[in-house]
């Protein structure tokens, strides 16, 4: 089966972020939709790492050193969530990286 690592080093990641944005705010939407949009714009921030895979398989070290580190990973998903969970897209028919480009500016 042909798997993409870096999709899967995300979702390994995002129980971590998840974690960490709920301690600093209560309030925040982690629904999932602004799940998925957190994944799919921080998956466009990260090179794709395609491979062979059995399914149940994890991302190795190696892979994740590939990709950037786990370290590195982990604060495109923070980026990509602080954004997000403070302008859900819910109902509202919005490109996310143009709203991910407009808050850096
Ligand atoms: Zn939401």
């Amino acid at each position: 089966m042909l798997v993409n690592y870096a999709e899967k080093a995300v979702i390994q990641l995002m129980a971590n972020v998840v974690e960490k944005i709920r301690e600093q705010d209560a309030g925040a939407c982690l629904c999932e939709i602004c799940l998925e949009d957190v994944a799919a714009s921080a998956l466009n921030k990260l090179p794709p790492l395609y491979a062979s895979s059995e399914p149940g398989d994890h991302v190795t070290e190696s892979q994740l050193n590939e990709l950037g580190g786990e370290q590195k990973i982990m604060a495109i998903i923070m980026n990509a969530a602080l954004i997000i969970i403070k302008n859900p897209r819910h109902g509202i028919d919005r490109d996310i990286d143009d709203l991910v480009r407009d808050k850096a500016k």
